[in-house]
């Protein structure tokens, strides 16, 4: 590849990409940035309702980025979303599966203790998280396995990696997504085409609404204990911003990653590389 052929490579125009929970505070950025470079994003969510303030910047990248209803739990669903899809750009080239998340009721506290954590709340994280990431490459990648090209963007988490204290499922969950990524890497490389490929992103620790809470004080807004510990930890002596995951994502759907697949990338100021010492 020439220098030239590198700087096209982020040129995403005429590609479409699908963008699971694409209507979440990490989404929305990362929908942002593919059509910022040209790609036609479809976002398939449960919640379709926009705040103005994304609306506004939706309408800075020309209509190229779309909102669809769709349950990453529900096969059928997936498989009409495709069908719009399809029907409004033609074609899809990449599917990120970022929806995902914790429940507070798979939250070990003070009030709830690991041995009372119900088992409704833990298969409700373990599925939206595994089942919500394998279903939709299903439906989607079936389509690239036919057109022998794809690629496959799931999203993991710093807990993966070391389980973090309190969150069990999520924990067990995104490390699964972890390995699921790299199966599913091999099995699209061995049985269609090399050129199918599939990478994770694991985000350190992002202020977003479902940890705000965790890691900030409601009422005063200071650091909790768990937020100073994430702090000390991380080399960087920030959270991420959801920006900070913008430039791995478009390498990863880019053609500057032609030769990665199975891997998962940390963005997380050096969390995962810190033993503390
Ligand atoms: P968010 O809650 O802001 O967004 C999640 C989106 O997923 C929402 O728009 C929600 O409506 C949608 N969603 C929920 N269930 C769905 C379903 N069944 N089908 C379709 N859509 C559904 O969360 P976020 O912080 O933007 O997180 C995005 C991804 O990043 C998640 O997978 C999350 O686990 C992961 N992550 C987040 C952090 C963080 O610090 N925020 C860190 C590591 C990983």
């Amino acid at each position: 590849m020439n220098l030239d052929q590198l700087k096209e490579s982020y040129n995403l125009t005429g590609k479409t990409i699908v963008l699971t929970g694409g209507n979440g505070i990490l989404g929305t950025e990362m929908a942002l940035a593919a059509a910022g470079c040209g790609a036609n994003v479809a976002i398939l969510d449960l919640n379709t309702t926009v705040t103005e303030e994304t609306q506004e910047k939706i309408n800075g990248v020309n209509g190229r980025i779309k909102i669809f209803l769709g349950n990453v739990l529900n096969r059928e669903q997936m498989i009409e979303a495709r069908q719009v899809v399809l029907d409004e750009f033609g074609k899809i080239d990449a599917l990120i599966n970022g929806a995902g998340g914790n429940n507070p009721r798979a939250t070990t506290s003070p009030d709830l203790s690991f041995f009372d954590l119900p088992a409704e709340a833990m298969d409700f994280v373990m599925k939206l998280n595994l089942q919500g990431t394998i279903l939709p490459s299903q439906v989607f990648g079936s389509i690239f396995a036919e057109q022998k090209e794809g690629n496959i963007i799931n999203i993991s988490s710093m807990n993966a990696f070391r389980p973090l204290t309190r969150i069990p499922a999520y924990s067990a969950a995104k490390a699964a997504v972890s390995n699921f990524t790299q199966w599913l890497a091999v099995h699209m490389a061995q049985e269609y085409s090399p050129n199918i490929r599939v990478n994770a992103i694991a985000p350190g620790f992002f202020m977003t609404q479902q940890n705000r809470f965790l890691l900030t004080d409601e009422k005063t807004g200071e650091l909790t204990p768990r937020g100073k510990t994430i702090i000390d930890h991380t080399p960087m002596k920030r959270f991420g911003v959801p920006g900070d995951l913008s430039g791995v994502l478009l390498w990863l759907l880019s053609t500057a990653s032609a030769f990665v697949t199975g891997i998962v990338v940390p963005v997380d100021g050096g969390f995962s590389a810190f033993s503390g010492v």
